[in-house]
Order: structure tokens, then C-alpha cells, then sequence
């Protein structure tokens, strides 16, 4: 397996609607095994694979406590079937935004439909952090990113102090 390099916020890679998986062969397998072993080490709990540079609906998604057994979902074409009324708000980060967080409102349960690993359609039903995390990956896949869910103000805060620090590792590069 191998470390992706996770693209930060603002990059208009981010915003890119990503392509259906046409069919689940190794290639596929192997950018799963490898987005696993990157969103592992970074650590966090979900990774799409537009955030690794790859513009295809694959999300990973493992919610467990660390220390924990790894129990990693793999969600390949994934399309929601129901959103309940019911929200709850959770604070959100993401690894295209390093150490960035903020209060996100979103339906409490979600069921969906996708393909497994080895391209078996599945169905299942999340709760709670899950759903959220789930919702949170889905958006990537339409190009949307957590401060899309917040206020032009908060947004506007966060993305100021990633362009700040963008500039000052680039600045420390040279
Ligand atoms: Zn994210």
C-alpha cells in the first residue's frame, strides 16, 4: 500500500464532480487499499477519493475509536435512498482541511445504496456520527465541502487562515 498526498482546501480539484466507477477491478482495489493506509496515518475517520486527486465516487469511511479493530466501509457508486427529517448537528473537520472544525447540521439517519470491495451491490443504514461522516464523504463526490454547509462569514475565516498557511509552506519550500 501506498501514502497519498491529500489535497487541501482551496484547490478547485475539491470542487469537481467525480465520475461513476465503470466497474470494481484491481485498479480500484488498490486506490481503496491506498486511500485506507492515508486516511489511517493522517488520521481520519473518512477519505474520498477526489481528495487523494482521483475524481471517482469511492469514499472510505471507519468511525471506530482508535485502538479500536479497523472496520473500514467501502462505499463505491454510492447513492442515497433516505434521509430521515430528524437532524442533529455535529462538529465537522476534514483532511482537505487540516485543523479546521465547525458545527454541521444534517439528517440523523441515511441509508444508501453502493458497491462493496469486491463490487457486490449492498445496501445499509447509519446513524449518528456514521451518517454524518457518510454525508460528509457523499459531498465530496459533488464537489461540496463542510464550510459549504455553514455561513459565508465562518467560511470565508477558515479558507483565509488555509491560504495563509498554503502560502507560508510554500514560502518555507523555497
Ligand atoms: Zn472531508
Amino acid at each position: 500500500m501506498t501514502k497519498l498526498s491529500i489535497i487541501t482546501a482551496p484547490d478547485p480539484r475539491l470542487k469537481v464532480v467525480s465520475e461513476p466507477v465503470a466497474q470494481v477491478d484491481a485498479g480500484i482495489q488498490r486506490l481503496m487499499d491506498d486511500m485506507l493506509e492515508t486516511m489511517y496515518a493522517a488520521p481520519g475517520i473518512g477519505l474520498a477519493a477526489v481528495q487523494v486527486g482521483v475524481p471517482k465516487r469511492v469514499v472510505i469511511v471507519d468511525t471506530g475509536e482508535q485502538g479500536e479493530q479497523d472496520k473500514p466501509l467501502f462505499l463505491i457508486n454510492p447513492e442515497v435512498l433516505f434521509t430521515s427529517d430528524e437532524t442533529w448537528i455535529d462538529e465537522e473537520g476534514c483532511l482537505s482541511l487540516p485543523d479546521q472544525y465547525a458545527d454541521v447540521r444534517r439528517p440523523v439517519v441515511v441509508k444508501l445504496k453502493f458497491l462493496d470491495y469486491t463490487g457486490v451491490p449492498q445496501e445499509m443504514e447509519a446513524r449518528g456520527l456514521l451518517a454524518t461522516c457518510i454525508q460528509h464523504e457523499l459531498d465530496h463526490l459533488e464537489g461540496i465541502l463542510f464550510v459549504d454547509h455553514i455561513s459565508m462569514l465562518r467560511r470565508g475565516i477558515i479558507l483565509k487562515k488555509l491560504r495563509k498557511i498554503q502560502r507560508e509552506s510554500a514560502a518555507a519550500e523555497r
